[in-house]
């Protein structure tokens, strides 16, 4: 069944470190050996092998409006006619900043090529603007491989952190201070003892990067309150959560004003984009007009600005959230009505997030509380589903997303699929 895949594996491994080029791919923590895809059709991804799947994992969340949509296709291949990069500005990067200010009124954004590199320039400019050295982040959220940010939280008394990676400075890890989400006295602490010396604060938009961690509202509007007072830019870390809220940001979703915000993902409609904006006010500090330096030789790269641009311009000329919302709470039913007897495994969903946990009962709201013991129950979970023709993400702590090509009748294929999986004693 999967003969082609496994060639392929064998000869990367060779090759490449792990045999891929982003470790949660190597199948590690379901185990067997990843599959190759083809080609992507709306909701479907089809293996080297011919193997048709529905896809729940959709490229980790670029894909809002599922794969091959024939307008961002077409702005793509018309884009490729005339050229692929020159270095220049260009006409695209203009329509994907006015829509961004339309729609999220974000007032200033500059473009680069990834999350990662997004969230790394955020961190400079709250730096630069702030003077000030130290951040804050939280367990459970990922931003991306900035050094600054591959950082645990510091044992015993230590408020400031230690790294989680060889070849991140230990100078570094102890600028960051780590702590759990949804504690508002740890919070209180940290502010009380380090506050003034905060350049910024990072949150996750929706926390969905180590299970779907959804924060009380007046959780955030606390940390809002501390940052202000303390002088702390607050950065919402959007590259997931963005245009993926029934609110289309997560921002919204909560009624918080962060100070800047990061993209990515969605933004570029599976092109490598990630964005960062704020105000003019804090923008105007980043290069050429301020002191942050940042740049990029293929940064504003007119097919992915107009991959974007088509992708951005599609969700909202036909109201994706609202029909996110359609099939997405026809999900809920499903799941509710299975789990409903279940005494150790639950699912939760907010816009095109979905995500089924094992272990407990409650939703999780920080990284500490996911049960160890889930990814175990997942691993069981994920080979029986890829044998059903649907494919999820290869880790019990992410999320599936669903997209604008997704059907009704393919949620049903899904709960029909768990529901199978409870009875046969897949997983208890
Ligand atoms: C994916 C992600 C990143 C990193 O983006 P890359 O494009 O993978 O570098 C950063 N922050 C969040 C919240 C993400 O989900």
């Amino acid at each position: 069944m999967f003969e082609k895949s496994k060639s392929l594996y064998e000869k990367a491994v060779q090759l490449m470190p792990g045999g891929v080029s982003s470790p949660v791919r190597a199948f590690r923590s379901v185990g067997g050996t990843p599959i190759y895809m083809d080609r992507g059709e709306g909701a479907h991804v089809v293996d080297v092998d011919g193997n048709r799947y529905l896809d729940f994992c959709c490229s980790w969340g670029p894909l809002i409006l599922g794969h091959g949509h024939p307008a961002v296709k077409e702005a793509i291949i018309k884009t490729v006619e005339k050229g692929w990069t020159f270095g220049t500005p260009v006409p695209a990067e203009v329509d994907l900043a006015q829509i961004v200010k339309d729609q999220i009124g974000l007032e200033s954004i500059r473009f680069v090529n990834s999350g990662t590199e997004a969230v790394m320039s955020a961190v400079r400019l709250a730096r630069g603007y702030t003077n000030r050295d130290r951040i804050l982040k939280f367990s459970g959220c990922y931003h991306g491989h900035v050094d600054n940010l591959l950082v645990n939280a510091g044992s015993g008394l230590a408020t400031f952190g230690t790294a989680s990676s060889a070849g991140v400075p230990e100078a570094f890890a102890k600028l960051t201070a780590t702590m759990p989400l949804n504690d508002r006295e740890a919070l209180d602490k940290l502010f009380q003892e380090h506050g003034s010396e905060l350049a910024c604060v990072l949150m996750e938009g929706v926390p969905a990067n180590n299970g779907l961690l959804i924060q009380d509202r007046e959780y955030i509007h606390h940390l809002a309150k501390l940052c202000k007072e303390h002088g702390a830019l607050l950065i919402f870390d959007e590259v997931l959560s963005g245009f993926r809220m029934p609110e289309v940001m997560a921002a919204k979703h909560y009624e918080v004003e962060p100070d800047i915000i990061t993209l990515g993902k969605v933004i570029g409609g599976g092109m490598p984009v990630g964005a960062y904006g704020a105000r003019r006010e804090i923008m105007d500090h980043v290069a050429p007009l301020g002191k942050v330096y940042q740049a990029g030789t293929l940064a504003g790269n007119p097919v992915a600005m107009a991959a974007g641009h088509a992708t951005l311009k599609t969700y909202f000329d036909n109201d994706v959230p609202q029909y996110i919302e359609k099939i997405g709470s026809h999900l809920d039913i499903r799941m509710t009505d299975i789990l409903e007897n279940t005494e150790d495994m639950g699912y939760i969903r907010l816009g095109s997030l979905f995500w089924m946990y094992f272990g407990c009962k409650d939703a999780p709201k920080t990284a500490e509380d996911i049960p160890a013991v889930g990814s175990k129950i997942y691993a069981k979970l994920y080979h029986f589903m890829l044998n059903r023709g649907l494919y999820l993400a290869p880790s019990a702590y992410e999320v599936g997303f669903l997209n604008a090509a997704h059907s009704v009748a393919d949620m049903d294929q899904l709960a029909d699929a768990l529901k199978d999986a409870i009875e046969q004693g897949v997983i208890r």
